[in-house]
């Protein structure tokens, strides 16, 4: 078969096969790489930058041709992001962040878990436990970021600081008083984590906001207007 029609069984826009190695048995190792258009997106700020740090391979498990597993060996470019100075890898759209696995592959093991066990999921794709567990866990912290993304508006909120004592660390939680869901977390505290909220929210919804408590007392409000 030739590589522009394993291509197009691949779902990998932006990129096309490089080489393709065959490395061990029911396995299929495919080397790919961006087209040129594509400049690829920080996973710092979501935008491009030109020039390359340095880039470092990554292999990600796609859905199998066949008999055979798919393993496709990445490029992943990092780039000094402008707005913040640090080194960031870009970010691949169709790869399951946190699961080393294209999405589609992510979908269809996440279909597997629905229907039997992770131990019967992962023995018949050839996956450990954790595997398949960390697969789960990436898909839903992605559907959790969607479903929370843009963040809701509330009439009423309530702010909640949470710390771990140890470290000193806190996370502020926003919950919507009314429907008693939290509607937005952010590490760190006070005011500077709440005005990411309210960016967040928008200066419109702001304003439709009502009130805001803290450990009861009613605070930050002035923020708001
Ligand atoms: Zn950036």
């Amino acid at each position: 078969m030739r590589n522009n029609s394993i291509r197009s069984l691949l779902k990998i826009p932006g990129y096309k096969i490089k080489e393709i190695i065959n490395k061990g048995e029911g396995e299929i190792h495919i080397r790919i790489e961006p087209h040129k258009r594509n400049k690829g997106i920080c996973s710092g700020c979501g935008k491009s930058h030109r020039s390359i740090h340095s880039i470092r391979e990554m292999t990600a498990e796609d859905v199998r041709l066949g008999e055979f597993r798919v393993f496709l060996h990445i490029p992943k470019r990092r780039s000094e992001c402008p707005e913040d100075g640090r080194i960031h890898t870009e970010q691949i759209e169709w790869i399951e962040l946190g699961a080393r696995v294209t999405k589609t592959f992510a979908k269809s093991v996440n279909r597997l878990t629905a229907i039997t066990t992770n131990q019967e999921a992962g023995w018949y794709l050839g996956l450990n436990d954790e595997k398949v567990c960390r697969i789960d866990k990436a898909i839903l912290a992605r559907l959790a970021r969607r479903y929370l993304h843009p963040t809701p508006l509330s009439i009423n909120i309530s702010i909640d600081e949470v710390a771990w004592k140890k470290h000193h660390r806190y996370l502020t939680n926003v919950i919507d008083t009314d429907e008693k869901v939290v509607t937005w977390n952010e590490k760190g505290r006070k005011a500077e984590v709440l005005d990411k909220y309210y960016e967040f929210l928008g200066a419109e919804n702001c304003k439709r906001i009502e009130s805001a408590s803290m450990d009861g007392a009613r605070t930050y409000i002035s923020l708001l207007r």
